[in-house]
């Protein structure tokens, strides 16, 4: 998608550790203008689909998979929560999942009355690394007996694992930008 990658170029900054900050209009600050092509991009993506529902992780996938939703009919976004909240349904599937940027491991868990048996579910979120995000959904969906439809990323950091290691779970994935690798500040796609 070539507006996000000059979006990227022009607004990105590149952090130490392989961290790429978008927060100009992604992360902190939020386009929505931009959120609408994005949600667009993702439909014709994913336009050979039945999808039922969208699960994201908090915090940043919740805008971007909220727009998005309005592009496939309008589905029921769940977004797994990371905190245990005390207004979350008992009845929770939990999966661990190591953080790349915070370095730590933390649980995802979603609500057992919005992960249902045979939902054809797509997975929305706002960066792939090392993929252990998507493995965190992916277990929650599986747990439900739902579907994975497949996984939409905004943008993937081609240079670490984490399309190879879904895509050897035969899980389909489209990135709307790929970074080929980030060097001395510059910014180099695929
Ligand atoms: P993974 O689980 O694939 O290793 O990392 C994906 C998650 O880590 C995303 O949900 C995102 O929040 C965060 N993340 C990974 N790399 C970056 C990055 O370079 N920049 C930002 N802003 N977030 C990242």
């Amino acid at each position: 998608m070539e507006s996000l990658k000059n979006k990227i170029l022009t607004e990105g900054v590149v952090r130490e550790g392989n961290i790429l900050k978008v927060d100009k209009f992604l992360n902190h600050q939020m386009d929505i203008k931009f959120f609408n092509e994005i949600g667009k991009e993702f439909k014709e993506r994913f336009k050979d689909h039945k999808i039922d529902k969208i699960l994201t992780i908090e915090a940043s996938g919740i805008a971007i998979a909220g727009i998005a939703a309005q592009y496939f009919d309008y589905v029921p976004v769940v977004f797994a929560k990371k905190t245990d909240s005390l207004n979350i349904d008992s009845e929770l599937y939990t999966s661990k999942v190591h953080s790349f940027t915070k370095k730590k491991d933390y649980t995802v868990m979603a609500s057992k009355n919005f992960i249902k048996k045979g939902e054809n579910i797509l997975i929305i979120d706002d960066f792939l690394a090392n993929g252990c995000a998507a493995l965190g959904l992916i277990d929650i969906i599986k747990q439900g007996e739902a579907n994975v439809v497949g996984v939409g990323i905004v943008i993937e950091k081609g240079f670490q694992p984490g399309r190879k290691v879904l895509e050897e779970k035969d899980i389909k994935v489209e990135s709307l930008a790929i970074i080929e690798k980030m060097d001395a500040g510059k910014i180099y796609f695929k």
